[in-house]
């Protein structure tokens, strides 16, 4: 019998850890993490850390917590961080940086989100009594709002020489740096060299119900610990967490190309422009995306609306073949193609 129940397509952070993931989770050997004592968050950490190249990792609750702290880890209070002005940093943080931080931002505008490392470069001043000193530099990998953008290696290459020319440091936000490595084959690690702090989400495409890590050298993260515990975010026996992001790495990366594989098969049938659909998330144009997402709805296929006429679809975990097919001619025929 065809499966015919609802297919979501809002995000990739809808996914229910699976079976063999709660196992896991129920077998994790667990101690007190405020004390620096569990077990399987020790562990994980310290595999991030060498996956990216790094000395040293940090859970968090969240991908906005590991976004801020590493932030705050490079900018001091009236300095700037820039950003693109579509980034997760600056759109869905509620203002952390400036609230938190007392950090200023200034953006520059990417087609689709994609980095043009000249941007970033006429951008940047160091220094000096008279104008806001430029700290950092942010970049997304891949970029949420640019609908799953992968940034190049060239261009993040060019973003760390200029800024390292001037003692600027680089964040990344890689909520999805996963989705960006699978697409390309560039190695976590070469992708690790380039920033002095990243952020990775397990939450997203990996399938793990919670959990994020920053990523940076020993002495950052030990700062970072502080940071944490004044945002109430040390945890106790958060081993149980761990461990579903431990199992997500083992299992759940190399699945991601199914995800990227569906993306593009959404795209097709849809008559999106293929181009545009480098890893799992699909934009489409639409008359009216209120309508749309809402008629789409009452046939079971949830969307997320992004701006007046546009969707976005998200491949994940949970969307297999017959649900892309399903989906994907439910969507097309809402959308008169
Ligand atoms: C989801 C996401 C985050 C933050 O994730 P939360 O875990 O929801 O706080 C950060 N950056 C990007 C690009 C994201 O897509």
């Amino acid at each position: 019998m065809p499966d015919t129940g609802p297919v979501d397509l809002r995000s990739d952070t809808l996914t229910r850890p699976t079976a063999p993931m709660r196992a896991a989770m129920a077998a994790a050997d667990v101690g007190d993490d405020v004390y620096g004592e569990d077990p399987t968050v020790n562990a994980l950490q310290d595999h991030v850390a060498e996956m990216f190249g790094h000395e040293a990792a940090l859970f968090v609750p969240s991908g906005i917590m590991g976004n801020q702290i590493g932030v705050r880890l490079l900018v001091r209070p009236g300095q700037e961080l820039l950003c693109d002005a579509d980034a997760h940093v600056i759109t869905y943080e509620q203002g952390a940086a400036a609230a938190h931080g007392g950090i200023t931002t200034r953006t520059w505008s990417g087609e689709g989100g994609r980095l043009d490392p000249r941007d970033v470069e006429r951008m940047l001043r160091p220094g000096g009594w008279h104008t806001v000193v430029t700290a950092a530099v942010a970049v997304e990998q891949t970029h949420n709002r640019g609908g799953g953008t992968v940034q190049s290696l060239a261009a993040l290459r060019q973003v760390r020489e200029s800024t390292a020319r001037h003692g600027i440091a680089v964040h990344c936000d890689g909520a999805r740096i996963w989705n960006a490595s699978i697409a390309t084959g560039v190695p976590f690690a070469e992708y690790g060299a380039l920033f002095d702090t990243v952020s990775v989400c397990l939450s997203k495409g990996l399938g793990a119900p919670v959990g994020s890590l920053l990523i940076s050298s020993a002495e950052r993260i030990a700062e970072a610990r502080t940071l944490r515990a004044r945002l109430g975010g040390a945890m106790r026996q958060v081993g149980i967490l761990a461990a579903a992001g431990r199992y997500a790495l083992e299992h759940h990366v190399q699945r991601l190309a199914d995800d990227h594989r569906r993306a593009r098969r959404l795209a097709e049938i849809l008559g999106v422009d293929p181009a545009g659909v480098e890893t799992n998330l699909v934009m489409v144009d639409v008359p009216d995306a209120r309508v749309f997402t809402e008629k789409a709805a009452t046939e079971g296929v949830y969307v997320t609306p992004f701006g007046p006429t546009r969707a976005r679809l998200v491949t994940h975990l949970g969307v297999d073949d017959a649900d892309t097919e399903r989906a994907g001619a439910i969507l097309a025929r809402l959308a008169g193609r």
